[in-house]
């Protein structure tokens, strides 16, 4: 029999991955042969037109999941048997568990960070967050962080409309009120307690901070999603005035580590996980 785990990644742009690591390097260590294999949609210079020829293959070739990212999260939904109740409130799907002839969506970009979050800072004041960014990052930690306990989730997002949809979409499931959109950065931070940043400010290849310096207190804690580079300017920026900060790392921990559970039904060592991630 074929003992080999399959498993892949769908998605554009992903040579850089450092998911199949934490992956196979978690197998490894339960005695079980993983093979996670990228497939990306740069390399074979096509868009999520060719989901339906991959769903297809993933079912024919017994891959036991998928990872699924940019730009395919939504489209990949239509192909899918079953949603989880996360998923299907998020709108997107990171990833795919075949099992007894069927593909399952998850979402465990949300819960991963909300995972990390309470790892790293138990106690943090949950009572208004403004979250900087609405896009595929931004919007499933909106819902992960309304799901967690924050009180009141304040958007803001270059883009008017997204930060509004989402606030209008986050209330209507979560309660009205929990979620709203602000115009200006000053106003949405001035009495936070804490701040989300889901903005590509910060990568190497968008060097900057996201908001004017200024703006950070010390009672502010700082979450930060970007993790090229992990230390960001933004995590410098707070540290420096005091701020309690969680980087973008853990996230990306808590997504493979949630991922890892649904592929094997094994539990990750989730401290394992995130000193690799940290070696690679
Ligand atoms: P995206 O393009 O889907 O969304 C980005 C959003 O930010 C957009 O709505 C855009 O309008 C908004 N935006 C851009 N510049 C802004 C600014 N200066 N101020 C306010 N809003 C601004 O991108 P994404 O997929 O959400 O990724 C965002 C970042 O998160 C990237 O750096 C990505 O690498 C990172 N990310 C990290 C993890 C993790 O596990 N840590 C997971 C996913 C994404």
């Amino acid at each position: 029999p074929n003992d080999k785990l399959l498993v892949g990644l769908i998605g554009a742009g992903i040579q850089r991955s450092l998911t199949p690591a934490m992956q196979e390097e978690e197998a490894r260590h339960h005695g079980l042969r993983m093979h996670y294999q990228l497939i990306d949609l740069d390399v074979t210079k096509s868009g999520p037109e060719l989901l339906p020829t991959l769903l297809a293959a993933v079912r024919t070739m017994s891959f036991a999941g998928l990872n699924i990212t940019f730009p395919c999260k939504q489209a990949v939904i239509p192909l899918l048997d079953e949603l989880s109740d996360e998923a299907r409130a998020m709108g997107a799907v990171n990833t795919v568990v075949h099992r007894d002839g069927k593909l399952i969506g998850h979402n465990t970009d949300g819960s991963g960070w909300s995972w990390n979050f309470q790892r790293a800072l138990p106690d943090a004041d949950l009572s208004r967050v403004l979250l900087l960014g609405t896009g595929g990052a931004g919007s499933a930690i909106a819902h992960a962080a309304l799901r967690m306990g924050v009180q009141e989730l304040r958007l803001y997002d270059v883009d008017p409309a997204r930060a509004q949809a989402l606030a209008a979409e986050l209330n209507r499931l979560y309660g009205a009120g929990r979620a709203v959109a602000v115009a200006e950065i000053a106003g949405g931070i001035a009495d936070a307690s804490g701040l989300i940043h889901a903005t590509p400010m910060g990568m190497d290849k968008m060097p900057g901070l996201p908001l004017a310096e200024e703006l950070l207190r010390p009672e502010l804690w700082v979450s930060e999603v970007v993790y090229f580079p992990i230390e960001t300017a933004l995590l410098k920026a707070a540290r420096a005035k005091g701020c309690r900060t969680v980087d973008g790392g853990g996230m990306a921990v808590g997504q493979a580590v949630g991922a890892f559970k649904l592929f094997t039904g094994r539990e990750p060592d989730a401290a394992r996980v995130d000193a690799h991630f940290r070696r690679l």
